[in-house]
């Protein structure tokens, strides 16, 4: 029998590099934002919306850096508006403040009842 194309070849998952913290993670585990017309927004696929893309850990720390410091205007080559930082704050303001626990402490939360 001929396999052809068959079995999942070990593929890596891509990378990629919060602009604030310079760390790399999975990509599903960063926020993208892109660059638009209308501003910066926060990618609403997840994926890739065209345009210039930047990403940011789902981290207030991150967002907080990365907009202060103008490290996220600088990594899309652009400039943010007052508005547009704006709303980029009241997305930051809506994420937690401490990283999602890890799933062995959600369990251990569970496993007690
Ligand atoms: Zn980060």
């Amino acid at each position: 029998m001929a396999r052809k194309g068959a079995g999942p070849r070990p593929r890596r998952v891509p990378q990629r590099i919060c602009v604030a913290c310079r760390r790399t993670a999975g990509k599903r585990e960063l926020i993208r934002l892109v660059r638009t017309p209308e501003g910066v927004k926060v990618d609403p696929t997840g994926k890739a919306a065209p345009g210039r893309g930047a990403y940011l850990h789902p981290d207030r720390r991150c967002w907080a850096q990365a907009l202060e410091r103008n490290m996220l205007a600088r990594a899309l080559r652009t400039q943010i508006g007052p508005e547009n930082l704006a709303e980029l704050q009241a997305y930051a303001a809506s994420l937690p403040e401490e990283p999602l626990p890890a799933e062995d402490e959600l369990q251990d939360q569970v496993s007690s009842g």
